[in-house]
């Protein structure tokens, strides 16, 4: 059985106080109310991880991850951070691909694949996101582009590596816009990545495989997104901000 993960992304929001504060509210809502065998992931701005990673030591429900890790082991990258560096806070996930870094920091697929490899090299498990724009979607080559983000992305891992990565279906149109991809849309690009996936691996690894949505989701509209035979939880942007949305998020699968 796959695993069901609700993932935040706090992206470039929260000080060190208030992301704390966040945390142990979303940590203390977890314990108190989820009772289904979801996992929560928080992806945080770097200066929080180890102490959120400490908030979350031995707990069996959250885990802490960072949104972006550098493709080299080290060296002279001033201002970057590595998976090594990031693991050794005691973080697990790190987010990679996401359309923000595609969009204004250039990230392609080419160098995405790097930043998979060091990541997994380092015991991080990757959550990739994939999803075309607006103007991919319109023009009909939406199933085209995300069969090359696999592609060029991630199929280059053997099965074992591969069996590592969370998927994020992140339909850039749908991204902090409040328009949601309906259930049946994200559904039916879910069973196409899924269809990949058992075309490189097998159909064993691609039933095992975590796929997120992504997406202006909210309490609202989660229960639909969920209820998906393909789709195994979100990754959250604008409503992680928010415990109390995003626990009732994470609660979807109670
Ligand atoms: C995201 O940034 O990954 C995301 C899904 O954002 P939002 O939920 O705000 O659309």
């Amino acid at each position: 059985m796959r695993k069901k993960i609700v993932a935040g992304n706090w992206k470039m929001n929260m000080d060190y106080e208030e992301g704390l504060s966040l945390f142990s509210e979303v940590v203390n809502m977890v314990h108190d109310e989820v009772t289904g065998k979801q996992h929560v992931v928080v992806c945080s701005p770097f200066i929080h991880l180890h102490s959120l990673a400490q908030l979350a030591k031995g707990n069996a429900r959250v885990s802490v991850g960072a949104q972006n890790a550098h493709q080299a082991e080290s060296g002279a990258f001033t201002g970057e951070i590595s998976a090594k560096m990031i693991r050794s806070t005691g973080a697990e996930y790190v987010i990679l691909g996401h359309s923000e870094r595609r969009q204004y920091f250039g990230e392609t697929n080419e160098l995405l694949a790097k930043k998979v490899d060091t990541a997994l090299q380092n015991s991080l498990n990757p959550i990739f996101c994939i999803g075309e724009t607006l103007h991919e979607r319109e023009a009909n080559r939406h199933f085209t582009i995300i069969e090359t983000q696999l592609a060029e992305g991630l199929f280059h891992l053997d099965a074992e590596h591969f069996g590592q990565i969370v998927i994020a279906y992140e339909p850039v149109w749908a991204i902090g816009t409040g328009v949601t991809a309906t259930s049946a849309q994200a559904q039916e690009i879910h069973i196409f990545i899924r269809k990949q996936i058992a075309g490189q691996y097998g159909q064993e690894v691609a039933d095992n495989t975590t796929i997120l949505y992504g997406g202006s989701c909210n309490p609202k509209n989660a229960g639909d997104l969920f209820a998906q035979a393909d789709i195994d939880g979100g990754l959250i942007g604008g409503a992680s901000l928010k415990s109390r949305d995003f626990v009732d998020i994470v609660k979807t699968f109670n």
